[in-house]
């Protein structure tokens, strides 16, 4: 897809500026695709260069995070920060854990969680963190030590009206305590709202843990419904099996559907009788295994392994472990498989290719800045509830939370109707959110 004349050279500027990061450029090119429509109707922005200063961090911290493991032999990681824009509120986004983490990595994050925090219409600018680090295979006194090291240097950075971090692939709940209490020590400060993802017992949120995944199966739920369906009586394919993926399966059931396969990073489960969510709890969050130890509990499932989850057929599929994941081929076959919706659960886990291909044919796909925005805006509905010392039921968090993602399904919906493009998300979400983002950079002048 060719970019509108004005954006040409800019795009050539962020590829010239940030060699060697493909991800970051995927990620603004795809940006860059849907605005043409809005550069035309708003000449102001151009004035203001707001697509040349989104495009651009606001602040970058690379950090060295030196730790010892069990043995006593030491480690060197890089810890990374990206601060991209705070015009909506204080940064916020979570830390990434993985070995294939870069500073690229987390620009393409970074960048994302711009548009998707404006599309919440909640208080939050965007940004992104992580490390290089591989929790897998560490004791919990390994990723006590390095989550410690790792906040020895980012405390200085961060702060409940500065920067929020929360979690993200391979920091869950028990990264986030080490990570508190380290913070709470530093400073001698209990800021509860510095960071989301908080365990119930010292300031975390009702449904928090549950949001990315009941947020997307929402979004997707919202999507069909615009198509006069439901979840009822549809076969559903998830991929991955962390965070995400658990409370997508659990709220499809809730909603009618029947997930037919889920996976992770060695292979795939396809269980017709459809996936056993306690089962999967267990063998993901208990024993934090491998999904082939699913089998060992239901022998009539298959275990599939190293092929891709999309060969199963599906009506709806729910990409949700990691960008890059749902291909071309991928795509092909879903849609002549008879896939109808696609939500993004993971952050662009489809690539452009596939992108385009579910979209010529027709499939509603719900790009992840809109579907997987649940898990930030229930962390700002934590930083609510944490600023004013109060926690909320399970019950009404849910509710603000469908609330919320209806919200965005909304803002995207109405948004591409009203630029000429009825039914494309991908446009109606960065359109939105892109506007947003901008009148509140013009308010506050040249900064
Ligand atoms: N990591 C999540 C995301 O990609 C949540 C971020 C947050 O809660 O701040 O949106």
């Amino acid at each position: 897809m060719s970019l509108h004349g004005d954006l040409e050279p800019i795009y050539a500027n962020v590829l010239a500026r940030n060699p060697g990061e493909p991800e970051f450029h995927q990620a603004v090119r795809e940006v860059l695709e849907s605005i043409g429509p809005a550069v035309d109707k708003h000449p102001d922005y151009a004035d203001a260069k707001i697509i040349e200063r989104i495009c651009e961090p606001e602040r970058q911290i690379i950090f060295r995070v030196p730790w010892q493991d069990d043995r006593g032999e030491i480690h060197i990681n890089r810890g990374f920060r990206v601060e991209f824009n705070s015009a909506l509120g204080p940064y916020k986004g979570g830390l990434r854990f993985h070995p294939s983490v870069l500073l690229g990595t987390v620009k393409f994050l970074g960048f994302e969680q711009v548009f998707k925090n404006a599309l919440t219409g909640l208080p939050i600018g965007g940004a992104k963190g992580g490390s290089d680090f591989d929790p897998k295979g560490r004791s919990d006194r390994e990723v006590m030590r390095f989550c410690q090291s790792f906040m020895t240097e980012l405390a200085r950075h961060i702060g409940e009206y500065t920067d929020v971090p929360a979690g993200d692939v391979g920091v869950g709940a028990r990264e986030i305590g080490y990570l508190f209490g380290q913070y709470k020590r530093i400073t001698n400060r209990y800021e509860s709202g510095v960071l989301t993802g908080k365990g119930l017992i010292y300031g975390g949120a009702q449904v928090r843990r549950e949001a990315t995944g009941y947020g997307c199966t929402f979004f997707v739920e919202e999507m069909l419904r615009a198509r006069g369906e439901s979840f009822d009586g549809k076969d559903v394919v998830v991929s991955g099996s962390g965070n995400v993926a658990i409370y997508t399966v659990e709220k499809v059931y809730q909603l009618g559907g029947r997930v037919v396969a889920c996976s992770d990073s060695t292979g795939y489960v396809r269980d017709e009788k459809g996936i056993d969510i306690e089962l999967l709890k267990y063998v993901k969050e208990e024993r934090r295994e491998r999904i082939s130890a699913y089998l060992e509990a239901r022998s009539d499932a298959d275990f599939v392994p190293g092929g891709s989850v999309w060969e199963v057929p599906c009506h709806v599929a729910m990409p949700s472990a990691t960008q890059n994941e749902l291909t071309e081929a991928d795509a092909i076959r879903l849609v002549r498989n008879g896939c109808i919706a696609v939500g993004e659960g993971a952050n662009m886990p489809t690539t452009p290719e596939g992108v385009r291909v579910l979209r010529e044919a027709g499939v509603a796909f719900g790009p992840g800045k809109a579907a997987n925005a649940g898990g930030v805006a229930a962390s700002a509905l934590e930083m609510q509830q944490n600023a004013s010392r109060d926690s909320w039921s399970f019950e009404y968090s849910e509710e603000r939370l469908r609330d919320i993602m209806r919200g965005i399904h909304a803002r995207c919906f109405e948004t591409a109707e009203e630029y000429g493009m009825p039914g494309d998300y991908v446009a109606g979400a960065n359109i939105a959110g892109y506007a947003r983002v901008a009148e509140a950079m013009l308010a506050l002048g040249l900064v």
